[in-house]
């Protein structure tokens, strides 16, 4: 657990103020605690069945407060999670977590129209911010909310669970040592049939769509699969229910092309269920299937399975996150991260809308 004497330890073998992280100096101005404190803000799917029996989990942080636009949820969850009064808000009186001592991180939870708004908020109130994938739905929003964290001296991670998972790890590692050669082709697929008809996910306003959504996921299949970041791409959307799909894509297909010369073709839908990953090499291959679950992501090469236990992802990247916060180290996937996608999901629109275009990125 991170201390006051690691700091000074970390301060001297830093030899220079210069050399301190703005969030060592963020956690050394604060008292010593053993978890950090975080709220969750949405209350939806992901943070009801997911985030907080995680955060039940968590060695560096813990659930203590909520922010929610309904007061019955405020309610149930206040008894559930055994949270305090003062720990609970709504969207309006939101910015007073600036003076709550409880809560050392705001997780935006929230549709991804409204990441922006949040972030923005929880940052300008002074606490770290963790925020859900998509990053927001523009390039402009997730400048902004960079921008945002930085001026504040506080860090920005985007939940993408994944990076944490040692499976994702064992195959990134491949591309990185060019275990098999260099990797040429990544074939990724990312998708689910989703029943709802009404739902965000369907909604352009509230940044919906599946490539904002699912098409992250195969994106960032091909871009930790070559450990490269792409710098052209071609796009094309489908959608087998107009009459659903009538303002966003339901399915998405995209080609990039990496520096090196290496291909992806990726695949994404709220229709069809898919979750692998090829990656064909030079003198090789590795697979997953699933590669981008909560659990049990697995998959071989010729050097044999790839299947590392993991208890809990999402308690993982929670506490790998809140350590980097607490230490003043660099977190595994920060807002520029986030960027990098949401730079390639502007791509593919500007693809389709010019009728399957190569666009450089
Ligand atoms: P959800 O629809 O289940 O929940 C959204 C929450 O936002 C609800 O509590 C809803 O009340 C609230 N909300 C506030 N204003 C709203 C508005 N104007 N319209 C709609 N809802 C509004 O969604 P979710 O599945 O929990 O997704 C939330 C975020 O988490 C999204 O960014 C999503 O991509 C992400 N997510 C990530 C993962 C993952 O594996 N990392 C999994 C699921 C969802």
């Amino acid at each position: 657990m991170f201390s006051r004497r690691d700091f000074l330890i970390n301060t001297a073998l830093g030899g220079a103020a210069s050399l301190i992280a703005p969030n060592t100096l963020w956690s050394a101005t604060r008292p010593k605690k053993d978890k950090l404190g975080v709220a969750l803000v949405g209350l939806g799917y992901y943070s009801t069945d997911l985030l907080a029996p995680a955060l039940q989990l968590t060695k560096n942080c813990q659930l203590v407060g909520i922010v929610t636009g309904t007061p019955s949820k405020a309610e149930a969850w206040k008894k559930k999670y055994n949270l305090a009064d003062k720990n609970i808000y709504n969207y309006q009186n939101f910015d007073q977590i600036a003076n709550n001592p409880d809560i050392d991180i705001v997780y935006v939870v929230l549709p991804p129209s409204m990441h922006r708004e949040f972030v923005v908020r929880a940052a300008k109130a002074g606490k770290q911010v963790f925020c859900e994938k998509p990053m927001a739905p523009s390039v402009a929003d997730c400048q902004a909310m960079i921008k945002a964290c930085a001026d504040n001296k506080v860090k920005l991670a985007i939940g993408y669970r994944c990076q944490h998972d040692p499976n994702t790890q064992a195959f990134q590692k491949f591309a990185k040592e060019s275990t098999f050669g260099k990797v040429r082709m990544v074939t990724c697929g990312a998708g689910y049939f989703d029943a709802r008809t009404t739902h965000w996910k369907q909604n352009k306003a509230l940044g919906g769509g599946v490539m904002g959504d699912m098409g992250v996921y195969a994106l960032q299949g091909a871009r930790l699969a070559t450990g490269e970041e792409p710098i052209s791409v071609t796009a094309q959307f489908h959608t087998t229910r107009p009459d659903i799909y009538k303002e966003v894509e339901e399915t998405a297909t995209f080609q990039l092309e990496f520096p090196s010369g290496a291909l992806a073709a990726c695949h994404t839908s709220f229709g069809i269920n898919m979750n692998y990953l090829q990656a064909n090499c030079e003198k090789g291959w590795f697979k997953m299937e699933p590669f981008s679950s909560y659990t049990g992501n697995k998959g071989s090469s010729p050097q044999g399975p790839i299947n590392f236990p993991l208890e809990n992802q999402q308690a993982r990247q929670l506490d790998e996150d809140a350590e980097a916060i607490m230490k003043g180290t660099a977190l595994l996937a920060p807002g520029e991260e986030g960027l990098h996608d949401i730079r390639v999901v502007e791509a593919v629109y500007k693809s389709v809308a010019a009728g399957g275009k190569l666009i450089k990125i």
